[in-house]
């Protein structure tokens, strides 16, 4: 163990040198009778404990003074207005096996579990017997004698009220319709009664209310949240999709949400709640569990795992993470049993009986009429009949309870936007406390029933199990894929509306550049002597655009959003957002640029209404893929390339310019190598207006770097660092040379191969991928095929925009020699083969760069299914990899899981989610696939990797949204990188046995992020002003390490009522996550620079990634910045963090 000049392994310094005692011991044992050599290094190595004992001692001292001056002088001290204790700092424990060996912690099994869903998934039958009422159930019974005077039933009835910002209507229009009317009657009827209460969820619409609401009815509001008769719950602007969702944006909509309670309510959510996602990732679990919730509930959970786990009073239980080796990620969960979160089946297994306890069903004046399918109706509760209803209730209440372990109940009471009016408070609120006031009045019922809230719930359930929450058993897996009936899968959504799937992803890595730049540029601001007040005004105007598109890309976490599961009108609604939000992001971008490259920041007068540089490309309309820029060369151009991720990128760049004929100059004005490559304006016609440059550019961690473009003056054979490409075209037609290239038509093409120094790239007469070398060893056979599922037909269901009912296995999309296209352009620095197919135009594209994009192929297909109908289509990876039945997915790109081909489940089942990656493995070979979108994925056969790339389906299915999904973008972009990479021989990594949990390689986290999170280009607009910036930008004095990934550097944002927003001057959260990576894939093409190589063991030190930014205080926060965790350290620490773990650090700006 090494512990480092000035470094802390956080919180147990004296621990850690104690564990170094101990190793030194272990060691001495092995010594003794060794030579002299060996005692000699002991003597050095107690001297060298001695020093670091007095290191670690100096340490001590100071955060002991840290912690006393925070006592003396912090804000810390005034927390009071946030309910709750303080989290439990639990996170920063440090552990010395896994800090000092990555190796080891993949390789260790984790912890096992009481459930594990893969064991229990191998064990079920899935043959869904008639269950009677309870149809996906049994014939409940129970044990009068169960309930005593001692231990009687406790009953919580959760009023609440599910509120879509957006599905059949947009955000807007539910609000104005429904929820407006919904949250004024919330706090107008809660408030007349002390036993009423209320939960609610989506900060989004609370938002809405607030700026609308006077200071009495916020007032009230206040008083409601503060006495705990209205308790919100996850806090998060949306109930979020948990499938095709990254974590980033699930931690950035929570933390909108939170900011927002803080500042408007004081408040921190305890409880989650997640009714209506179309199942649950364990990766929710665990963003909730590090903000500080305590308890969660979920509910569209597979009818056959519900009653399986029903069957075993499993309903609850500590559900924990796969990759967990010690507990600390436990999370309480109560699932809920039945079919549906609706009246009808919450209350007990019979709808038809519960149903009449649902007293909006009631017929009133002035309310649209709903009634019980069940031919049953409410009956209003009077003193005539409430023993004979609340006999009825009592007996549902208590075959419920049978479910669970204790005697504490849950029952939800509500539905979809319910509560809109007056009279429906009165009806269920009066109705049911005549119930349960008769109930409770019958002492011989051993009953006690009322309303409440989640706190309600959980406070009972805790005190009942005596705080030994062991009592549930423990949990690892997640819940996909979903199935509310028979085989219908819910794994259509998983790709439906892929494009807008994509411009998610796009606006993710938008505002996250932009939260750091601007971060960076507030810092900046901070540590000059004066600061004008246009600056302040400027950072505050920039502030508003960034909340301003955090809370769109929030919006369309939601479950109805990114699943594509809304109207055609309200995607557009969304995607607009979602434009917006691109282009304001490149603002902030473009304008932090300037002012930090600047050389004379003390007299800039920033103006946000100027455009100093064209970021990327423009996003000019919502639904069509942006604009390529087109770099005009009649003047030289500098471009400024900024990198968002904390590590150095080397890497190729490809940009259009006007003119072929061109000089690259880095930032030291030295040329370097480029490449021109030609625009196709059609299959077979080549543009002698636009062409593509490619170079490879270095840029520091989130730094920024300047290249030059410029016409060269002589010819292009003078030009001796430019490489023209070559063309080669498959095509029957004749295709017309444009200078300086000549393209080399045939009729046939023969197997040809591309290669760089890494990988060789081998291909078959058609064009498609086959094979994959690293050196003389063939490393994998890799052919790609594209393949289509039709839909089932005659009455049965048939796929829509949530469910995938396939009529079969998928037919190949056969590539026709004499129609397909397929072009190769092979140059000095990027190769790319170009094939049209039917439905699809295919790119594989391969660098020669000494950075990582020279480890994979890029992947591009543009999909067109415009005039089809019902049809799905796919890319299919078929390898000789001996894969098996199982393969790994990711969960929200936090975690890779494992998956298996389950022979008892139909095709339609053994589709999951694949947020950002998948993997098939064997002893000698892992092919990895990242991808930029959320799409479906399957392996349905070994050595087999197979992902939906669009649908287009003429129907509705069933559940809810009233159409089919024929608003396909034409084309639709899905790219990927491929990486296929052999095993060290003998390194077991996380391979072999039935393990859950998966890691990827450093080399594919790192291809993911380059994917992700790609370099943007800055194109000076104005060639006089951007000759005085500075060339270069380096934030940084050293990266971060490749194990450790900047999730994002948020500026917290002050919320005043009636006031622009204002970014904090005294909060910068920085949220790092530590990899977890697999070892036996070295990253051998991180290689440009010693850092890249070096993962740090998970040490950071804020000192070294911003020695120039930010104060020399900082405090570890629960995730979403709502809680203080422990004492502040300072800058120059080095903080040891846990494999796959995610923290927050509060920094002074
Ligand atoms: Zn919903």
């Amino acid at each position: 163990m090494r512990i480092r000049k000035t470094s802390l392994l956080f919180g147990l310094s004296c621990l850690i040198v104690f564990g170094c005692i101990v190793l030194l011991l272990g060691k001495n044992k092995n010594l003794a009778g060794e030579d002299q050599n060996d005692v000699e290094d002991l003597e050095k190595k107690v001297k060298k404990l001695e020093q670091d004992l007095k290191r670690n001692y100096e340490i001590v001292q100071k955060i002991g003074k840290s912690v006393s001056d925070l006592l003396k002088e912090s804000p810390i001290q005034n927390e009071n207005v946030l309910k709750g204790t303080n989290v439990k700092q639990d996170l920063l424990k440090s552990d010395g096996k896994s800090v000092t060996n990555d190796c080891l912690f993949v390789e260790k099994p984790p912890l096992q579990p009481d459930v594990q869903m893969l064991n229990l998934y191998s064990k079920m039958k899935f043959d869904n017997p008639d269950g009677g009422v309870w149809k996906q159930g049994w014939d409940v019974q129970y044990d009068d004698g169960q309930f005593s005077a001692q231990n009687k039933l406790k009953v919580f009835v959760v009023p609440h009220s599910h509120n879509d910002p957006g599905w059949i209507k947009t955000f807007q229009k539910y609000y104005e319709d429904q929820t407006r009317h919904i949250l004024n009657n919330m706090v107008r009827k809660v408030s007349e009664m002390d036993n009423r209460k209320f939960i609610w969820a989506e900060i989004s619409y609370l938002d809405l209310w607030w700026k609308e609401s006077d200071q009495e009815s916020r007032d009230k509001l206040k008083q409601l949240v503060d006495n705990g008769q209205i308790e919100i719950v996850t806090g998060g602007w949306v109930m979020n999709d948990e499938a095709n969702t990254h974590y980033y944006a699930m931690i950035e909509q929570l933390t909108t949400g939170h900011e927002w309670l803080k500042q408007k309510l004081g408040f921190s959510p305890r409880n989650g709640w997640a009714i209506d996602p179309f199942g649950y990732s364990s990766s929710m679990a665990y963003l909730l569990k590090r903000s500080g919730l305590e308890n969660m509930v979920i509910q569209r959970v597979h009818y056959a795992v519900k009653k399986a786990m029903a069957a075993q009073k499993n309903l609850e239980f500590r559900w924990r993470q796969n990759w967990d080796r010690d507990g600390q990620t436990d999370m309480l969960c109560h699932m809920m049993p039945f079919y549906s979160y609706d009246v009808p089946h919450t209350c007990g297994p019979d709808p038809k009986i519960c149903c009449q306890f649902d007293f909006r069903r009631l017929s009133s004046s002035g309310q649209s009429p709903i009634h019980c399918p069940w031919k049953a109706p409410p009956q209003p509760i009077t003193n005539v009949n409430v023993e004979k209803r609340a006999t009825l209730l009592l007996d549902q209440y208590r075959k419920k309870s049978t479910l669970y372990k204790t005697n504490v109940l849950l029952v939800q009471l509500g539905d979809d936007f319910r509560y809109d009016t007056a009279t429906e408070f009165d009806q269920q609120f009066i109705n049911y406390q005549k119930l349960f006031d008769y109930m409770n009045s019958r002492s011989d019922w051993n009953v006690e029933a009322q309303f409440g809230t989640l706190k309600d719930y959980f406070d009972s359930l805790r005190d009942n199990v005596a705080q030994s929450v062991e009592r549930f058993p423990s949990l690892s897996g997640d819940f996909f894929t979903y199935a509310d009936i028979d085989d219908h899968y819910w794994s259509g959504y998983y790709t439906t509306r892929p494009f807008y799937k994509q411009l998610d992803r796009v606006l993710e890595s938008y505002v996250r550049s932009a939260e750091i730049i601007y971060s960076m540029t507030w810092s900046h601001l901070h540590r000059m002597s004066t600061v004008s007040e246009r600056s302040r005004n400027w950072m505050s105007r920039m502030m508003a655009l960034l909340s301003d598109a955090r809370r769109h890309l929030g919006l369309f976490q939601h479950h109805d959003g990114i699943t594509g599961t809304a109207k055609d009108h309200v995607v557009q609604d969304y995607a607009k957002m979602m434009q917006t939000g691109i282009q304001d992001s490149q603002t902030i971008i473009q304008q932090c640029a300037h002012f930090l490259l600047h050389p004379d920041q003390a007299d800039l007068e920033p103006q946000l209404n100027t455009r100093h540089f064209l970021v990327d490309d423009e996003y000019s309309k919502p639904n069509e893929l942006p604009l390529k820029t087109l770099i005009d060369l009649r003047n030289s151009k500098r471009i400024v390339f900024y990198n968002s991720l904390a590590s150095e990128r080397v890497q190729v760049v490809t940009l259009r310019v006007s003119h072929y004929n061109v000089e690259v100059l880095n930032e030291k004005s030295e040329l370097i190598q480029v490449q021109v490559s030609p625009v196709f304006i059609t299959s077979h016609q080549l543009s002698n207006e636009e062409f593509e440059i490619s170079f490879i550019i270095s840029v520091s961690p989130l730094g920024m770097s300047t290249y030059t473009i410029r016409k060269c003056v002589g010819t292009v054979q003078e030009n001796t660092n430019l490489n023209v490409a070559r063309v080669v075209v498959r095509d029957s037609r004749s295709i017309d040379s444009v200078v300086p290239f000549t393209v080399d038509v045939k009729e046939r093409l023969d197997p040809f191969t591309l290669e760089n120094s890494h990988l060789k790239a081998s291909f078959d007469s058609n064009g498609l991928l086959s094979s994959i070398s690293h050196g003389e060893r063939e490393t994998a056979s890799v052919a790609i095929q594209f393949v289509h599922y039709g839909t089932r037909r005659g009455n049965q269901m048939m796929s829509g925009a949530y469910l995938f009912l396939p009529d079969g296995p998928a037919q190949v999309v056969e590539a026709n020699a004499e129609e397909n296209g397929v072009r190769i352009v092979e140059g000095s620095i990027r190769s790319q083969v170009v094939v049209t197919l039917p439905l699809i135009v295919h790119q594989v594209t391969l660098h020669r760069s000494p950075g990582i994009d020279g480890l994979h192929l890029d992947i591009d297909n543009l999909v067109n299914l415009s005039g089809q109908r019902n049809l799905e289509v796919a890319m299919r990876f078929v390898t000789n990899v001996n894969s098996g039945a199982a393969f790994y997915s990711d969960l929200n790109g936090l975690q890779m899981t494992r998956r298996e081909k389950w022979e008892q489940l139909p095709l339609q089942a053994q589709f999951y989610p694949m947020p950002a990656m998948a993997y098939i493995e064997d002893s000698a070979t892992r092919i990895t696939l990242a991808t930029k979108q959320p799409l479906g994925v399957a392996s349905l056969s070994s050595g087999q990797l197979e992902v939906m790339l669009d649908r287009r389906l003429n129907q509705d299915d069933n559940r809810g949204l009233g159409q089919g999904i024929l608003d396909n973008v034409v084309p639709t972009l899905n790219s990927f990188r491929l990486l296929v990479e052999p095993r060290i021989v003998t390194c077991k990594g996380s391979h072999g046995g039935r393990r859950p949990d998966g890691y990827p390689s450093l080399s594919a986290h790192r291809s993911l992020h380059d994917l992700l999170y790609p370099v943007h280009q800055l194109v000076a607009d104005n060639d006089d002003s951007a000759k005085k910036l500075h060339d270069n930008f380096k934030p940084a004095l050293s990266p971060s390490g490749s194990d450790i990934h900047v999730v994002n550097l948020r500026t917290g944002t002050q919320l005043p009522d009636d006031q622009a927003v204002e970014p904090s001057p005294s909060s910068v959260s920085l949220v790092l996550h530590r990899l977890g990576f697999d070892c036996c894939f070295p990253p051998s093409g991180l290689d440009s620079s010693a850092d890249n190589n070096n993962n740090n063991n998970g040490e950071f030190s804020l000192d070294k990634l911003f020695p120039d930014y930010f104060g020399n205080r900082i405090r570890s926060m629960s995730l979403t910045s709502l809680q203080h965790q422990g004492p502040a350290i300072e800058k120059s620490f080095t903080i040891a963090l846990r494999p796959m773990e995610i923290y927050t650090f509060e920094l002074q700006p």
